[in-house]
């Protein structure tokens, strides 16, 4: 099973920083994780900013990105890598994990709670003060170069009871927590991100608190900033505001018609 891992070399001066705007203490506190080779963890709900947060920190701190979207398939051996079969015979060839521990990189597992246990255990001695990697199929065992940190997300809210990290693994991460931003701060983000004008991001904003009070009446995931960008990118396009926030904001968030119902009223209340 293949993975869809993907690779960035975010080297200071090569490129364009991934804008980021901090919402707290956690570019210092990420910044000393790295310096130490503490493992870091980032909680919170699905597109308040942790992917764009690391983005902007490798770039920061001029390492290069690995990334891995995690899901149930996910075999160690999808991290650590195989031997491939071809004419000549097997090659070993290395996953992302043992990439980015090879080259000093930031390797990211977003989501890692959809990841299986077998596969998460992998991580544990890359976590602790030996930083190896033990390749059972080659037998090495990889030293990680200075510069490698191990980063993951998580969505505490998210399939809760269903899933959740083991205490075991989760005390092996320096925790972080990314909420939503202020309401000031979320709407420069969807200015900045979405391209409209102050009026029309913070009608937005104020539109996602509103739906954000729903979340204890059933309504499962709460709007992210990445919806009200979304919403902000359709206007700019040229789509009306109301039908943008209904198409980028209600209906990714629930097919009930009650609801639907409640969301589109609240839309039409703001706008
Ligand atoms: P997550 O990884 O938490 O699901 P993302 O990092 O993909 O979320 O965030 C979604 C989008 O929201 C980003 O692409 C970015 O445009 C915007 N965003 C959210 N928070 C911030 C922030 N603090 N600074 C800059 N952009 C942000």
């Amino acid at each position: 099973m293949g993975i869809q891992e993907s690779v960035s070399d975010l080297t200071p001066n090569t490129g364009e920083a991934p804008w980021y705007h901090p919402t707290g203490n956690e570019m210092a506190l990420f910044e000393q994780c790295h310096a130490r080779g503490l493992a870091v963890m980032l909680k919170g709900p699905t597109g308040c900013g942790k992917t764009r947060f690391v983005e902007h920190m490798a770039w920061k701190l001029g390492r290069p990105l690995i990334t891995i979207p995690c899901h149930d398939d996910l075999a160690a051996s999808d991290l650590i890598g195989r031997f491939l079969i071809q004419h000549n015979g097997t090659v070993w060839q290395d996953g992302p994990l043992t990439r980015a521990v090879r080259e000093g990189a930031i390797c990211y597992l977003d989501e890692v709670v959809e990841a299986r246990q077998d596969t998460v255990v992998v991580l544990h001695a890359l976590t602790d003060h030996r930083r190896i990697l033990p390749i059972d199929k080659t037998g090495e065992t990889l030293q990680a170069a200075p510069g490698f940190q191990l980063v993951v997300s998580y969505n505490p809210g998210y399939q809760r009871m269903l899933k959740d990290l083991k205490p075991s693994t989760r005390q092996r991460f320096v925790a972080m927590d990314l909420d939503f931003p202020t309401p000031e701060l979320e709407a420069r983000i969807v200015q900045h991100e979405g391209g409209v004008d102050s009026a029309t991001a913070n009608g937005l904003v104020a539109l996602a608190g509103r739906i954000r009070q729903l979340r204890d009446r059933g309504l499962a995931e709460v709007p992210s900033t990445r919806l009200l960008i979304a919403a902000a990118a359709l206007v700019m396009s040229g789509i009306p505001l109301r039908d943008a926030c209904y198409a980028a904001i209600v209906s990714p968030l629930s097919d009930e018609s009650s609801m639907v119902g409640a969301l589109r009223d609240l839309v039409d209340a703001t706008f």
